[in-house]
């Protein structure tokens, strides 16, 4: 039996030990020394899927191309985002990449560099000019290093292998969470004056997919439960060049340094959908061209013959030495996943899902919206489980990491303010703990026929097929029917451990959960979106409609149903216009 410990006390807990949650701990401990700082993750945050990120992070440094500038790239940004970014988010997006990017270096973050020293910048898809800055194809790995290096140094508390339940949501305030430690079973509510929510993204949802095991969209579930609408979770992004069949990713950077898309019959097919920008095209374009030239019948089947299920990235004309130095970790992935030496042969790619754009709703400050006005007291979020919304429809690469410390910072110098002025609320843990307690004993108890991963595999299966990357009503509407039918099973399942000594069949068990609700989010946003925009590419509604769809979708949840809101884009300086490249 999960056994309950005394409650734990802090100024400001933190779920989530990526780049958004690590950055905002640093933000604060800054502006607030004797702030009571504390970090929650599930992994140990080094373990976060930031530490996986590769091709690099987007700033107007000007060190290779001295005509770029902010506007440039809020522009750029914006284009991407199919128009349904906000513009004033975008904009400070775009002004704040250099500062964070030169702290970043000081808190000692190794840049790949130019010969003259100064920090290296490459080309990647939908920016008009080299901007993204990189550490060869480990940026992530660079940066949340010295993200977690620089916790200790702010004396921010760590508690690693806790998963989160739920946060404490009393009257539209939020007053703290509650957690259960992995290792031996313990439960503890936090009461903390500021709750934050960083814990990421949901790839998982898919069966096909560039994310961490991890990425299970806990933050978002979470969320929804507590009230909190989820914006634009329409907005899937699939990665062009998932490596066939495990899905994992080979950086958008390879292409940036010059790889090509090939297909079956031996043509840069790109030159058909985006003949000014060819493999550099923003990714949604990208991922849709090559899922059109396999249903075409011009892909490659594992034997080289023409009408298989992936095309091609052919590097072999950047030589060796090139690759060795610039892209090696996806030369490695390549031969240790499918013993495939890229310097003399082309790796075999598809698309992957990767990213979402949509997420909990929160402002330039990241406070937590409670719908079309208003925020909740107390909550803070940042980083992809956010949606600020500076990616809209399509976010481009290398912007991700760059929101996730630009918001990450700008959300913790907004909670060091906050503090001032917010007593410790005052909670009964006792129901919340008591709850959690049954909710784990019910799991171990649980004496169903179906197992996790059988559950979990059928609904990702159906979660790819029925809301991939080309959707119709039909199939959306039958994928919604598949997923209600998963959620019934995934109340009759039964587990093989029952202890509480590191269950990591409990915690899949409560992520399965998580996962479908994110699901039934996803879908029935998508529904309702009766246009194609960015990601969301409708057969049924081939065009964009800024008529009726120039809105951010809030989906609220609830057990009986979720209901669709809407609530405006704010548009300062680019006006909608046709997205050609
Ligand atoms: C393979 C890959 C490569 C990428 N490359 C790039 C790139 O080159 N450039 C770019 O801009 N973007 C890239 N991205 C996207 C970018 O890396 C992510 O969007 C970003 O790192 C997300 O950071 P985050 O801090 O929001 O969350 P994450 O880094 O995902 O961290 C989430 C944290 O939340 C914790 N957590 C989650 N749920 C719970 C719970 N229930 N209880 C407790 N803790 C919880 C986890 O343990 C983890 O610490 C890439 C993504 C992938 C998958």
């Amino acid at each position: 039996m999960p056994k309950i410990a005394d409650t734990i006390e802090h100024d400001v807990i933190i779920v989530g030990g990526g780049l958004a949650g690590c950055r905002a701990a640093v933000e604060i401990s800054r502006l607030k020394p004797d702030a009571d700082v504390a970090v929650v993750a599930k992994t140990h945050p080094i373990r976060s899927h930031s530490v996986a990120a590769q091709g690099g992070i987007a700033a107007t440094l000007k060190n290779v191309d001295d005509l770029d500038s902010w506007e440039a790239h809020a522009f750029d940004t914006v284009k991407g985002s199919d128009y349904l970014a906000d513009q004033d988010a975008v904009e400070l997006l775009a002004r704040e990449a250099p500062n964070v990017v030169i702290d970043l270096e000081h808190m000692g973050v190794l840049f790949s560099r130019l010969p003259d020293g100064r920090i290296a910048q490459r080309a990647f898809g939908g920016h008009s000019h080299k901007r993204t800055c990189y550490a060869a194809d480990k940026t992530g790995h660079a940066i949340l290093h010295e993200l977690v290096n620089n916790l200790r140094r702010c004396g921010v508390r760590v508690y690693d292998e806790w998963y989160v339940m739920r946060p404490i949501v009393e009257d539209g305030e939020a007053k703290g969470v509650v957690m259960y430690h992995i290792l031996d079973g313990e439960l503890r509510a936090v009461r903390a004056k500021v709750v934050m929510l960083a814990t990421g993204g949901y790839g998982r949802v898919f069966n096909t997919t560039s994310n961490d095991f991890a990425s299970t969209g806990d933050g978002l579930a979470m969320a929804a439960i507590a009230g909190v609408p989820l914006q634009d979770m329409e907005f899937v992004q699939f990665h062009p060049t998932g490596l066939y069949p495990v899905g994992v990713l080979i950086s958008e950077a390879v292409r940036g340094e010059g790889a090509y898309l090939i297909n079956g019959e031996g043509d840069r097919f790109m030159a058909n959908y985006a003949p000014s920008r060819m493999e550099l095209a923003p990714r949604d374009i990208t991922s849709r061209a090559i899922a059109l030239e396999i249903r075409a019948g011009r892909g490659i089947h594992a034997d080289g013959s023409p009408g298989g299920p992936f095309v091609y990235l052919d590097l072999r004309h950047m030589g060796r030495e090139k690759i060795m130095s610039r892209i090696p970790f996806c030369w490695e992935e390549a031969h240790r996943l499918l013993a495939i030496d890229a310097a003399i042969e082309p790796m075999p790619v598809r698309p992957t899902a990767h990213y979402s754009m949509g997420g909990i709703p929160v402002d330039t400050q990241g406070r937590v919206r409670k719908g079309p006005e208003g925020f909740i007291e107390g909550l803070f979020a940042a980083g992809e489980t956010a949606c600020v919304s500076v990616h809209g429809a399509n976010r481009l690469g290398s912007n991700s990491l760059l929101e996730c410390v630009v918001y990450g910072k700008l959300t913790g110098a907004a909670i060091a303010r906050y503090l001032d002025d917010r007593k410790q609320p005052d909670f009964d843990p006792t129901p919340y703990l008591e709850d959690a307690r049954d909710t784990l004993q019910s799991l171990l108890d649980a004496r169903g026929s179906y197992r996790i991963g059988e559950v979990r595999q059928a609904f990702q299966d159906c979660m790819s097929q029925h809301c991939g990357v080309f959707r119709t009503e039909s199939l959306m509407r039958e994928g919604l029917e598949q997923v209600e039918r998963a959620i019934a099973q995934a109340e009759q399942v039964y587990l093989d451990d029952k202890g509480t000594v590191w269950n990591t069949e409990l915690i899949e068990a409560l992520e399965l959960k998580n996962l479908m609700r994110v699901g039934q989010m996803i879908l029935s946003s998508a529904l309702e979106r009766r246009e194609s925009r960015g990601a969301h590419a409708r057969e049924d509604y081939p065009d964009r409609d800024d008529a009726n769809f120039l809105k951010h979708t809030l989906a609220y949840y609830s057990p009986t149903g979720i209901d669709i809101r809407y609530r405006p884009v704010t548009i300062t300086r680019f006006e909608p216009k046709e997205r050609k490249y």
